[in-house]
């Protein structure tokens, strides 16, 4: 039997800078759930990669004397290693620069062209050059472009044009009939109000620079950027050459993960395109809120970003995985601050977290020997643990389905602290130094243990160097079959291995009074 399929992308980043916190965010949360996935059982295909055409590119180039090319290479370098830093796992890295992803949109553009849902007609319209969008008089802010606030130039130029009305009633029953297909409702009505207002067609081309995909049967034209950059999540799977056995696989994909800032493009532009093309649409478009920095967007060309490697060079890669995923609520903003991933650190992380494990070990090794014994007849209290831990791994599975990063995280720390709770009320070191309560100090160590085995199982995809650090702690390291989703029954831990105390796994921050 053939496993099910997932598919999930990250949009590719615009390579005219480095990346800051808010892109992490982006990448992580796929790859969390991209692990989720695989945890469970799932095949699963996870893009990422460069949006690396433009003006923007073009001119920032010739501003440090380097050919777009070349300028491109060096920063998704930074990119990869970024992801690498963030053990973000991606399936394959799509760049538009490769042959590869030109082919696919040129025969697109073709396509659409020779049917007609692309014509050639003369445009004039206000064009913002740091957001490469031509704007209508009435849509500008007081002369500005309405997206960015800057100042916009009148250009006329012979164009081609995408007929996005003729698609916008089937675009409009699609997201009707499908519920699921824009989230969060929030993101779903607005595009409904949007389309309905009235779509009118796209310029599809460019002449003003000449760093893009050229227009095949135009040369002098180059594709318009969403187009070309839309088109990576089908380009990369090989759609419509000749070895598209990814296609055929993981196509229509099961999330395209956004920021809410471009849900727009994906939910109107994207799938007409794919329509047109006659092409099966993604399942869903989740568009996520943003991490507000000083209560405004973080943004590259504000210049009001967060260094990523600065934050893992001082917190590690786990602990801003940790607090980016749990810090933005699903659909919501968040607010970033480095005082709050510190606080997060030291409550969730150090308080919470690594001190149940730590607490646990030190009873364990003071009476037990390092080693836990077979859990007698469980009571009150212990049930109450046992059917919190029984009921996570779907609790968590249906929140990571639905995206809800931050809440199931929340669920798995119920558990963290019912656990805490619990080794306060059964007090496991009285239990121990009174030979006639061994069978009961055996069962409150063994159910904390096993509990820890749960959490840490269900933290893998969010924290990936987090097990590492537990399973020896835990004396089972060499039994993967413990670490699998597939064994969160019950009851499965093993009595009689040693466990092994080691350093703390989350070292409180200490911060200046
Ligand atoms: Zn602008």
């Amino acid at each position: 039997m053939s496993r099910s399929t997932f598919y999930i992308t990250t949009p590719i980043y615009y390579p005219s800078d480095n990346l800051h916190i808010g892109h992490a965010y982006t990448t992580v949360a796929a790859d969390a759930v991209a692990r989720f996935k695989r945890l469970m059982g799932y095949d699963v295909y996870f893009l990422t990669g460069a949006d690396e055409h433009g003006q923007k590119i073009e001119r920032a180039a010739q501003a440090k004397g380097k050919k777009p090319k070349e300028y491109v290479d060096e920063i998704v370098l930074g990119f990869k290693d970024l992801w690498a830093r963030l053990l973000v796992d991606y399936s394959d890295f799509i760049r538009t620069t490769e042959e590869r992803h030109r082919l696919v949109v040129q025969q697109i553009f073709e396509r659409l062209y020779e049917q007609g849902d692309i014509y050639k007609a003369a445009y004039e319209g206000w064009y913002c050059t740091p957001c490469e969008t031509f704007w209508t008089l009435r849509q500008l802010v007081e002369g500005n472009c309405p997206d960015c606030g800057r100042p916009v130039e009148l250009l006329q130029e012979e164009s081609y044009f995408f007929r996005l009305s003729k698609y916008a009633a089937r675009l409009l029953a699609h997201i009707q009939e499908h519920p699921d297909f824009i989230q969060p409702v929030s993101r779903r009505n607005e595009m409904v109000n949007f389309i309905k207002s009235g779509l009118e067609d796209l310029c599809v081309s460019r002449t003003t620079f000449s760093w893009g995909i050229p227009v095949p049967f135009n040369p002098r034209h180059v594709v318009y950027v969403w187009v070309d950059a839309l088109t990576n999540y089908i380009s990369a799977l090989g759609y419509a050459r000749v070895n598209d056995a990814l296609f055929k696989k993981y196509w229509p994909a099961d999330v395209h993960l956004v920021g809410k800032d471009i849900v727009r493009f994906h939910t109107i532009i994207w799938p007409i395109i794919l329509m047109a093309a006659g092409v099966e649409l993604p399942k869903r478009v989740v568009g996520h809120g943003w991490l507000l920095l000083d209560g405004g967007k973080m943004s590259k060309s504000k210049g009001n970003v967060v260094d990523p490697h600065q934050l893992i060079d001082r917190y590690g890669a786990d602990a801003v995985r940790y607090y980016l995923l749990r810090e933005l609520p699903f659909g919501a903003d968040g607010s970033y601050s480095e005082g709050n991933l510190i606080s997060r650190i030291n409550s969730d992380l150090a308080n919470d977290l690594g001190n149940l494990l730590h607490r646990t070990l030190t009873v364990l090794s003071k009476f037990g020997g390092g080693v836990v014994g077979p859990p007698g007849v469980p009571e009150e209290t212990d049930r109450e643990l046992i059917e919190l831990a029984r009921d996570l791994p779907g609790r968590v599975a249906l929140l990571v389905d639905n995206l809800e990063l931050s809440e199931a995280l929340g669920v798995v720390w119920q558990l963290v602290n019912r656990a805490n709770k619990y080794l306060d009320e059964t007090a496991p070191w009285n239990l121990g130094k009174d030979p006639v309560k061994r069978d009961r100090f055996n069962t409150v160590m063994y159910n904390v243990l096993e509990s820890y085995r749960f959490i840490t199982v269900l933290l893998a995809p969010f924290m990936p160097g987090f097990p590492d650090r537990v399973w020896p702690q835990l004396g089972i390291a060499a039994r993967p079959e413990l670490h699998s989703f597939a064994s969160l029954t019950w009851g499965r831990f093993p009595p009689g291995v040693s466990v092994e105390r080691g350093t703390p796994l989350f070292p409180r921050i200490e911060t200046e009074k």
